[in-house]
């Protein structure tokens, strides 16, 4: 298991408000939350970064795009989400365990991120 905290919550050594857990991920309420409906999308597998992936997580990596639509319609969100990944410190990962960001519930200027 991940020395990082979202190891830690996945164990459950540390709270955290979970909204979704199934065989394969958990999904929880971000922390400091950049729009109405922030959710992150966490595998239980300990993988650092999405470039650290490999073939073998390919259905993983499907199921957690699946359980984000999951959840975004579970949010009352499903029609309008956007999904992020920060890849890296200089893209802005500061948490190295391998998650999605479902960012819901504000405006999207068009063609911009
Ligand atoms: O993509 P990045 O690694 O920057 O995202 C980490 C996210 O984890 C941040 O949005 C931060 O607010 C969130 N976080 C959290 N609970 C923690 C620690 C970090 O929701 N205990």
């Amino acid at each position: 298991m991940s020395e990082t905290i979202f190891g830690k919550i996945i164990a459950g050594d540390i709270p955290a408000d979970k909204l979704y857990e199934d065989e394969h991920c958990i999904a929880i309420r971000d922390i400091n939350p950049q729009a109405p409906v922030h959710v992150l999308v966490i595998p239980k597998k300990a993988i650092a970064r999405l470039s650290d992936a490999s073939a073998d997580d390919q259905a993983l990596l499907g199921h957690l795009m699946l359980a984000a639509g999951k959840i975004a319609r579970q949010e009352g969100v499903g029609d309008a989400f956007r999904l992020i990944v920060n890849n890296g410190e200089a893209a802005g990962q500061t948490v190295f365990h391998l998650h999605l960001h479902i960012i819901a519930g504000r405006e999207f200027a068009e063609g911009h991120l």
